[in-house]
């Protein structure tokens, strides 16, 4: 069921052509969002991100990320992350970063930026508690 607040968003991305569709789409993966209208870029990011997320699932085996440059990037999309995530459980305490589009996640050191690798001077951010990161 969809909300009558959304359903002229979808009326109008209906009557978009396939060529503008890729467009727009190409707009979004490079970071273009003025391109395309707010109301449709939702929706168009939601399809990309579930089609990069079917075709992570077809590689067979796992990637691994390797240290080094472009750390920072998805390593199965080249993608930027959305977020940084301690994990409990059997990965107790390392961080992984999350990416934006296709949903993989890849282990990244704590005691590093995740943009510059850099070690020194980081503030940790937490929604829980001021100390948690420590
Ligand atoms: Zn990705």
């Amino acid at each position: 069921m969809v909300p009558e607040e959304v359903k002229p968003a979808l009326e109008n991305l209906l009557k978009v052509s396939i060529h503008d569709l890729e467009l727009m789409a190409t707009a979004l993966l490079n970071g273009e969002f003025r391109q395309v209208p707010p109301e449709q870029a939702l929706f168009i990011w939601a399809a990309l991100s579930l089609f990069c997320a079917q075709m992570d699932s077809q590689i067979p085996g796992k990637a691994n990320a390797e240290y080094g440059e472009h750390r920072q990037f998805c390593p199965v999309c080249g993608s930027i992350p959305v977020s940084s995530v301690v994990q409990i459980g059997i990965n107790q305490g390392l961080r992984y970063l999350h990416c934006n589009l296709c949903e993989t996640e890849w282990h990244v050191v704590r005691v590093k930026c995740s943009n510059c690798e850099h070690k020194k001077e980081l503030d940790y951010w937490c929604v829980a508690s001021e100390y948690a990161a420590g």
